[in-house]
């Protein structure tokens, strides 16, 4: 930023030192990621681990033995849904592991550090207090803020091109064929049309595209089933007549924007100061070059969200305000031995460097990172053909076909050179993590802590020092 900025947020900060305890600092954390990128276990696992510090020695606040205590407080916003944390590591830490339920709508916890004072005045001040507000909401979310300058029309068009190129994309481009959209409104058209195109965006989501906006299509949250949610794309009409199917399809998609994007900009997106974007990068790997395109696009768009100035409904909403530094993390970076991890890293910097471009984006500090919230394998060597293959152990879900099995994976490679995957010449028919990747599909280990230890995890404490350690 420029340098009256940094000396304004250098002030910030020294006032946050000085005024406590009657305003005690608070940072805001925002964890975003689509959904299954893996947010709830993230946040449980970081929750769990600066609460029990025994696996942080990267954040550099717990190397110099700074942080005395880390507590859950009740939350300050009544009204908000609480992250079931407990709930979530019970899962984790059970007898028998499961996953979590995972991320459905906004939830907040607030975990509060207690920290030796450093600095001149060090010996004679007591604890320094710092409150960390993790807020959970699903990327899917974060994406509508592209239909604010959109028109019905604008949107309907761009869907309908969409879902020419995208599985599961005819049946619903049948229905809309059927449909003369200058007839009057009838609920159950309207209702299958919404179904239809529902169906349409789990398919796409399902074979790996990020893109699917209505975001509250795929994560409904509290208005399912209301008008407000029950839209659809449809051809554009000259002259379409009052009360008619597409006049009230396009009244319903500005009530989407005024009453359910606009609310979440403003009540919780607008208020965060540091966040994290979780980015399932092997699934879209996998997945091949159609999901990949679909990611780099969404992670340049999710980007634009937080630049400033880049949106004129967001603008009015900030008024200024900035988030500080956003980490981009691939993850579940325990489906790789680390031999590979650096190959990882390499894309997601690549992705984030190109996604800085794309959204011509200058202003936050942004980093990226490869990460396993919750480590659910060891890492094992074969011979396999005359050759060492580094694998990774662990044990399957249970389905009629792994039956809980559990044993070595190969899940292929990753390109040394993340142009091979990214750059033009990715033309060829390149394909990545095409070893036992498909079938990787890991259960939680039943996990055996000593006192102190948080559940074991892959860069956790570097991606909270890159998030947070600045302020500890
Ligand atoms: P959310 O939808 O973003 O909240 O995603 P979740 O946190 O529920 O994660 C979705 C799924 O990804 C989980 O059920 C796990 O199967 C998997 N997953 C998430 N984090 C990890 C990880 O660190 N390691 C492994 N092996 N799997 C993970």
């Amino acid at each position: 930023g420029t340098i009256a900025d940094r000396l304004t947020r250098g002030v910030e900060n020294v006032t946050d030192t000085l005024t406590s305890p009657f305003t005690e600092p608070v940072i805001r954390l925002g964890v975003t990621g689509l959904s299954r990128a893996g947010k709830t276990v993230f946040i449980t696992s970081l929750v769990a681990n600066l609460m029990d510090r025994g696996r942080m020695p990267q954040l550099m606040a717990e190397a110099e033995g700074r942080i005395l205590a880390a507590y859950l407080q009740p939350q300050p916003d009544d009204t908000m849904p609480r992250f079931d944390y407990e709930t979530h590591l019970g899962a984790l830490t059970a007898r028998t592991p499961h996953w979590p339920d995972s991320t459905r709508a906004v939830s907040q916890l607030r975990l509060s550090l207690k920290l030796r004072p450093t600095g001149l005045l060090a010996g004679m001040t007591s604890a320094r207090k710092i409150h960390l507000d993790i807020v959970d909401y699903p990327g899917e979310w974060l994406l509508d803020l592209g239909l604010m300058e959109k028109t019905y029309a604008e949107w309907a068009s761009e869907s309908l091109a969409r879902l020419e190129a995208r599985p599961g994309g005819t049946r619903y481009l049948e229905m809309v064929r059927a449909e003369d959209p200058s007839q009057p409104l009838e609920e159950t058209r309207a209702k299958r049309l919404a179904a239809g195109f529902t169906e349409a965006l789990h398919t796409a989501r399902n074979a790996g595209f990020s893109d699917c906006t209505p975001g509250r299509f795929l994560l409904p949250g509290e208005k399912e089933g209301s008008p407000v949610l029950t839209f659809a794309p449809l051809p554009p009409q000259d002259n379409a007549p009052r009360k008619s199917l597409w006049r009230e399809m396009e009244r319903r998609f500005e009530a989407y924007k005024s009453q359910i994007v606009k609310p979440f900009f403003r009540d919780h997106f607008s208020r965060i100061d540091r966040q994290i974007v979780l980015v399932d990068a092997l699934g879209a790997i996998h997945a091949g070059p159609a999901a990949m395109d679909d990611l780099r696009r969404t992670m340049a768009e999710i980007l634009g969200a937080f630049r400033p100035g880049g949106n004129a409904f967001l603008n009015q909403l900030l008024l200024g305000k900035r988030v500080e530094k956003i980490l981009f993390a691939a993850t579940k970076a325990d489906h790789l031995h680390h031999s590979q991890h650096g190959r990882l890293t390499a894309i997601m910097e690549a992705l984030t460097r190109e996604a800085r471009d794309r959204a011509r984006f200058a202003g936050a500090d942004t980093g990226a990172m490869s990460v396993a919230a919750l480590r659910a394998t060891v890492e094992q060597t074969l011979p396999h053909d005359g050759q060492q293959l580094d694998c990774v152990r662990g044990t399957l879900l249970k389905d009629d076909n792994t039956r809980g099995r559990e044993a070595a994976f190969y899940p292929g490679e990753l390109p040394e050179d993340p142009a091979r995957l990214l750059g033009p010449a990715r033309e060829g028919a390149d394909r990545w993590l095409d070893g036992d990747y498909a079938i990787m599909r890991f259960a939680p280990a039943p996990l055996t802590l000593k006192p102190g230890e948080g559940p074991p995890h892959i860069r956790l404490d570097r991606a909270a020092q890159f998030l947070i350690g600045d302020r500890l």
